[in-house]
């Protein structure tokens, strides 16, 4: 087995740190660190729609914004979303809104947003993992987590996580893949590159594996702001 270019295990994920609760002007927020990735996520809601027609009788709405910082790549990023910035934000509110109870907020919206300020590869299933922490920072009511991971193929081996320099390189196949935990249902998965069925499962595998980390890992930075009293298992 050759080793990664960062040096990591293939079933290794970056380093992750998470802090909640730092913006003082959204009602849930998020700041992570992953890997080279940061990420900053923010909840507001449920509050009124406008213009009003935009409401849904039946479920509150998810206003998902992806957006990636000028500075955020080594090439200046233009700050007027473009047809990446929106499918990523389409694709990303829908995979959020499936673990919030949206039914119970008829006529009203929920407003995410994420902001990339450094990116290296990922930074759709880190947005995503934050979003979900913002939201459970903001206390809205939440059947389970978004824990997002990207899997894929890298120089000739099966790799989870991959960097940019990964995803670069010349058999580099991506998967991003996002999982409702604990329940483990995909709520997402976009995949780049070309991979035979065999190891398409192989990498849906390594994702799930991936994410029930990062399950704990989210888990472990709830608990840390709101503590639990007694047995309760999340
Ligand atoms: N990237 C870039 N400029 C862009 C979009 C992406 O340099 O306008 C880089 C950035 O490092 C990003 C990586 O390409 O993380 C991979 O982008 P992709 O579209 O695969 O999404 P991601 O893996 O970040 O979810």
């Amino acid at each position: 087995m050759t080793t990664r270019l960062d040096n990591r295990k293939v079933d290794e994920l970056r380093k992750i740190k998470i802090e909640l609760g730092v913006s003082k002007n959204a009602e849930g927020s998020c700041y992570l660190e992953w890997g080279k990735n940061i990420v900053i996520a923010t909840v507001n809601g449920p509050k009124p729609v406008f213009p009003r027609h935009l409401a849904d009788p039946q479920k509150a709405v998810v206003d998902y914004k992806y957006r990636m910082a000028c500075f955020s790549v080594s090439e200046r990023k233009s700050p007027v979303p473009g047809k990446r910035d929106k499918e990523i934000s389409l694709v990303s509110g829908n995979a959020l809104e499936s673990a919030i109870m949206v039914e119970q907020f008829p006529n009203t919206l929920i407003d995410v947003n994420v902001l990339i300020l450094s990116a290296d590869a990922g930074t759709r299933v880190a947005a995503l993992t934050a979003a979900s922490l913002a939201a459970a920072d903001a206390g809205l009511p939440m059947r389970g987590m978004i824990s997002a991971v990207a899997a894929g193929r890298a120089n000739e081996q099966l790799v989870l996580d991959l960097t940019k320099d990964e995803e670069d390189t010349a058999d580099a196949v991506d998967m991003a893949c996002a999982f409702l935990m604990p329940q483990k249902e995909i709520v997402l998965l976009q995949m780049d590159g070309f991979v035979k069925k065999e190891d398409c499962s192989k990498i849906l595998e390594n994702a799930l594996i991936g994410a029930e980390k990062i399950y704990d890992i989210q888990k472990k930075a709830l608990l840390e702001k709101y503590p639990l009293e007694g047995e309760i298992q999340l």
